[in-house]
């Protein structure tokens, strides 16, 4: 039972350099955030050892009582948290979570409809080499060229038109929110069900920043380590009617053995995401994202051919065009990179550029308001953006300024 760095010190060397980077550079990939010390105690604890196959009072294995206990606190939180009627907390990841949903309400070459993933839709959502795009057959929506923003004309069209018999609204790279009542009456007119993947924004929904899908959902999915702010996972709410034919395709239809580590990570943070303290960080994420929106929009920004898809955001991201710039994503990506800004570049729609290069950038404010970042940090983090994506920059200074920031919202200062 020797600790890490004497069993493993090659795997110890990198994971303490892996917390090094997240301490001293800046987090801006809109799908990442910072799980408090207490998620990660709870996922590197005992219960990695525990099998648990079943639901709580139903188990295949001796020896649940405690992973039970666990599991329904989880379930019963988030429950609350977003008013659902029926929760499951197992799946390993968002992806599971849609592949069981799916995999509860549809049968292999039934149609579904989801956003373009070249317009911010997600794998899961009908790419044709994912499982969804292998196993049903997909009408893919888009947003529209002029506003940015899903043609709900073109979605009730097409679901006239194909007759799904799933729809699934949601995003992984979109700044604005979606109608979901209007996504219900077009599922209700063509007897489809309606899924909502809120991954990116469940955080901003439990904090009440952003409408809620659940009540107009059949199912919603979401994964627990975005906005979240939890250890990497997902879940699964739904109605009550549908709750035993979503367990069923998680265990057995999906899964073995929950993690019940993971699911222990989840119930504390399902119970730091009821805090007034999450609210405020959820207040600070969208805010962030606000403000670097708007910096990025004025005409010392544009001049140079960056601008904003959409014209702005409403949620804890912006998507920055390149289309017009001599930069494309590859090359900004790296140009932030190099003065210790994380993003990740992103296609946008109708993108001239190949997917490997794009002309995107998805930047995301969450991680930065679990440091702590205020306004006017927000508003540096912006300018530095600004000046690294003009063309001639300087990258010792702007990387300083980065270096600054982080020093003065210091990260994990418990951990060595
Ligand atoms: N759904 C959406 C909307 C996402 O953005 C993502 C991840 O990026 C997922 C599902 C998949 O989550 P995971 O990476 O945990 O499988």
């Amino acid at each position: 039972n020797a600790p890490l760095h004497e069993l493993d010190p090659d795997v110890a060397a990198a994971v303490d350099a892996e917390l090094l980077r997240q301490q001293s550079t800046l987090e801006m990939i809109a799908s990442e955030n910072f799980a408090p010390v207490a998620v990660m105690e709870a996922q590197g604890s005992v219960l990695t050892n525990k099998y648990a196959e079943g639901y709580p009072g139903r188990r295949y294995y001796g020896g649940c009582e405690h992973v039970d206990v666990i599991e329904k606190i989880a379930i019963d939180r988030i429950k609350e948290l977003f008013g659902a009627e029926a929760a499951n907390v197992q799946p390993h990841s968002g992806a599971q979570a849609n592949a069981a949903a799916m995999f509860a309400l549809l049968k292999p070459g039934d149609t579904i409809m989801g956003l373009d993933l070249a317009h911010g839709g997600h794998l899961t959502h009908g790419m044709k080499i994912n499982f969804s795009g292998k196993l049903y057959n997909v009408v893919a929506y888009h947003v529209d060229a002029e506003s940015g923003q899903v043609d709900m004309a073109e979605v009730e069209r097409l679901a006239k038109e194909s007759r799904p018999k799933l729809i699934v609204a949601g995003w992984s790279a979109y700044p604005r929110q979606l109608d979901f009542a209007a996504f219900r009456r077009i599922a209700d007119e063509v007897g489809a069900y309606l899924m909502v993947d809120m991954a990116h924004f469940a955080g901003l929904v439990a904090a009440g920043l952003h409408p809620s899908p659940v009540p107009h959902a059949h199912v919603v999915t979401t994964t627990t380590h975005k906005t979240l702010g939890g250890p990497r996972g997902g879940v699964i709410l739904s109605t009550a009617d549908l709750a035993k034919k979503i367990n069923s395709a998680v265990f057995p239809g999906q899964q073995g053995g929950p993690l019940e580590h993971v699911v222990a990570a989840k119930a504390v943070a399902f119970k730091v995401a009821a805090s007034e303290e999450f609210k405020e960080r959820q207040h600070r994420t969208v805010e962030g994202a606000r403000i670097l929106a708007e910096r990025l929009i004025q005409p010392d920004v544009t001049d140079h051919g960056v601008s904003v898809l959409s014209g702005g955001t409403d949620v804890h991201l912006v998507l920055v065009d390149l289309r017009m710039s001599e930069l494309d994503g590859q090359q900004a990506e790296d140009r932030l990179h190099e003065v210790g800004i994380t993003v990740n570049r992103n296609a946008v729609p109708n993108d001239p550029r190949p997917p490997m290069v794009t002309s995107g950038l998805r930047i995301g404010t969450p991680a930065l308001a679990t440091r702590g970042f205020e306004a006017e940090d927000f508003a540096e983090v912006a300018d530095i953006i600004a000046e690294a994506l003009k063309p001639s920059y300087e990258a010792e200074a702007l990387k300083a300024r980065v270096t600054a920031l982080a020093e003065k919202h210091p990260l994990y200062t418990g951990l060595k």
